[in-house]
Order: structure tokens, then C-alpha cells, then sequence
């Protein structure tokens, strides 16, 4: 059986996924005796966090002290009180923060500086949605995160007592999360204000993944399990075709059943996927 084998056109690292991992190379290498350090992993990628390493750049879960060089903030972002402390410490800090992330921050500080009860779809130890939700905690104490329609129940009271909610949404969401969500909202909200801040990035792969998935008889998608938007590309392709989601080419061999079988099969990737992970996945798939 002769296979067509079709990469989504978007596939793969975003331009905020890119630019973090591009500066925080640039900051060792142009400057090889300088300390970097990243604070958490700065993508969901284990291949990448490896390479970083071999680098010398070293990913940390606290600030360190009595060091000096520079201090990544990745692209989910940091709390202020992060900031605060890496700015205290003798480091310097490199934000990377990808700008629409910041998008995300701003309008969620105003809907708490503006009195409303803020809304956070997304996941609630995502650390991009705590970052949010902790900008936006400085402002007011009615911040919260919610990850389907089915948690509005347990703030319906404050929803009543407060009448004026807004609703932003983690960038990698899925749309039809935030619709439900405001499906709910609209009958027990006097004012609702919504964003849909799904990051442009993120609504177009999703958007051409679902176009491949119906071309196709199997969907491929290739990321960490870690990985917010990889697994909700996965999400979304699987409501369409038959879907296997793996971490890279070392998955592959435990389904070579399904892809022996299958003639038309489109690979997407997420956000966090590099490039060459990809590549080896599809050669993969060739040889089969
Ligand atoms: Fe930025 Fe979107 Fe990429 Fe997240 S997925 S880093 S918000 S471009």
C-alpha cells in the first residue's frame, strides 16, 4: 500500500517558543563564561532542556543566590513577586515573556483594576495561567481559574454577589473550552466582558491540524505529554480521525500496527516540538 504521509503546515515551534530558546543559546554563547540560568524549563521539551544543558545553561527551580550572570524568565512568564526577587538578587534579568503572553497579563490586570471577577480559563498549575492569575492578584482577590464550563458551579455565589465578570483565556486553550465556559456564564452574569486571547499561533495550527485530521486516516502528533498545546492538538485531532500522540521517534515502534495500516497520514506538532524531532518522526514513517 503505497502511504502519502502530510506535515501541517504549522508545525513545530511558535515565534515566542523560538525567540526564547534562540536568545537564552545567544546569551552562552555569546559569552561563554557567564552564568545563565533558566528559570523552570524554559519549553516543554525534553530534547531542548538536554541541549541547554550540554550547553551550560541551567535550568533551575529557584532563583539562585550569591551567583552572578543572568536569569532567563521564559516565555509562560513569571509573577511580579519573581520578578521582584530576581531583580533583588545579584543577577540580571532576561524576560522572555513571549508578547502575547503579556497580552494576556494586561488585560487580565485591568479587568481586576476595572472591579470585575476575572476569569482564567485555562489550567491552574500551567505556570504561564499562574503568572496571570498572580498579575492579576495585585489588583483584586477575585481572580480565578477555571478549566471547563463544569467549575462555574463553585463560584456562582461570588459570580451574584460581584455581577461584573471578565474572562481571559491561557493562550493555548481550545476554543470550544472558552465557549462553553461563556455558554454558562452569559445567563448568571449581569455584564460579561470576554477576551479571547488564544494566541493567533495557537488558533492556526489548531485550525490547519483540524483540516489535515479530515484528510486523514491517522493523525500523528508529535510533542511532550507535558505540553498544554501539543496535548490539546491531540485533543482536537482525535475527535476527527484515529490519533496516536507521541513524545518522538522512539514511540514510534509501539505503533507500527496502526500506521502499516493506514494510507493518508498527516503529522502535526506543537509548539514545543523541534524541528529536527519532527523530521526524524516522518522518516520514520517512510520506512515503515
Ligand atoms: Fe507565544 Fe502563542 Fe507560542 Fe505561547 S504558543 S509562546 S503565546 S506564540
Amino acid at each position: 500500500m503505497s502511504k502519502k504521509i502530510k506535515l501541517a503546515k504549522t508545525a513545530g515551534f511558535c515565534y515566542g517558543v523560538k525567540r526564547a530558546v534562540e536568545t537564552t543559546k545567544k546569551l552562552k554563547t555569546d559569552n561563554e563564561s557567564q552564568n545563565v540560568y533558566v528559570l523552570g524549563e524554559l519549553i516543554h521539551n525534553s530534547h531542548v532542556i538536554r541541549e541547554l544543558d550540554r550547553l551550560g545553561i541551567k535550568t533551575v527551580d529557584e532563583i539562585p543566590s550569591n551567583s552572578q550572570g543572568v536569569c532567563v524568565v521564559r516565555s509562560h512568564g513569571a509573577s511580579p513577586a519573581t520578578f521582584k526577587e530576581i531583580a533583588d538578587s545579584d543577577l540580571q534579568i532576561m524576560d522572555l515573556t513571549c508578547p502575547d503572553v503579556k497580552k494576556v497579563q494586561k488585560k487580565a490586570i485591568e479587568l481586576a483594576q476595572d472591579g470585575y471577577l476575572t476569569i482564567i480559563v485555562g489550567k491552574a498549575d500551567h505556570p504561564e495561567v499562574k503568572a496571570i492569575k498572580d498579575n492579576a492578584l495585585e489588583f483584586s482577590k477575585s481572580v480565578y481559574v477555571i478549566s471547563g464550563a463544569k467549575e462555574i458551579e463553585k463560584i456562582e455565589n461570588e459570580i451574584h454577589e460581584q455581577k461584573k465578570v471578565g474572562v481571559v483565556v491561557q493562550t493555548t486553550q481550545m476554543i470550544n473550552t472558552l465557549n462553553e465556559i461563556v455558554e454558562k456564564l452569559v445567563p448568571i452574569s449581569k455584564e460579561l466582558k470576554v477576551f479571547n486571547t488564544i494566541c493567533a499561533s495557537t488558533s492556526k495550527r489548531q485550525r490547519e491540524a483540524k483540516e489535515l485530521a479530515h484528510q486523514s486516516d491517522l493523525m500523528i502528533v508529535v510533542g511532550s505529554k507535558k505540553s498544554a498545546n501539543t496535548t490539546h492538538l491531540a485533543q482536537i485531532v482525535s475527535d476527527i480521525t484515529k490519533t496516536i500522540h507521541i513524545e518522538d521517534v522512539k514511540d514510534i515502534p509501539a505503533y507500527i500496527n496502526e500506521i502499516k495500516k493506514s494510507e493518508n497520514i498527516g503529522v502535526t506538532a506543537g509548539a514545543s516540538t523541534p524541528d529536527n524531532i519532527i523530521n526524524e518522526v516522518i522518516n520514520a514513517i517512510k520506512n515503515i
